[in-house]
């Protein structure tokens, strides 16, 4: 990016978390049109060395928790943004459009999740079944991914 890196920051507060009553749960959308490159937020929260539903993972043992948005972002195969661990930031991947729902990755930064789930991100690269990098799909998620013929 040409750009100096100051100029690509936006506004920390134009987030909102969806309420759990929305169709998909409990997610976080963007109030403000997003670039593709730019910062969408600097987060904070506790380091604590348990997993957590909320929770997001730091480095091999240590996980961030009660954060005010990444801890509710929703998973996607093809996600809009990604969380740098080493700066604290959520950096959009693609342009995002105002109210766009934000999503990463879970297995980029998880290596165990604190529960596995089927996804229906609707990505052509759908994995279907979601588990942290480093975990085997659990009974359940065997059962579910034969069941599709996975
Ligand atoms: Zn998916």
């Amino acid at each position: 990016m040409a750009l100096p890196r100051e100029s690509l920051i936006e506004d920390d507060e134009a987030l909102e978390v969806l309420d759990a009553s929305a169709k998909h749960g409990l997610g976080v959308r963007t109030l403000v049109p997003r670039q593709a490159g730019a910062v969408v937020h600097h987060f904070t929260g506790v380091i604590t060395p348990e997993l957590r539903l909320h929770s997001l993972q730091v480095s091999e043992h240590l996980h961030i928790a009660e954060t005010r948005f990444i801890g509710f972002l929703s998973h996607s195969c093809d996600p809009n943004c990604r969380l740098d661990m080493q700066r604290f930031e959520l950096q959009a991947l693609t342009d995002v459009e105002a109210d766009g729902l934000l999503t990463i990755d879970y297995a980029a930064t998880e290596d165990v999740l604190y529960r596995q789930f089927e996804c229906h991100c609707g990505a052509p690269a759908c994995r279907r079944w979601i588990t942290g990098r480093a975990e085997a799909p659990n009974a359940e998620g065997r059962a579910y991914l034969a069941s599709i013929g996975r």
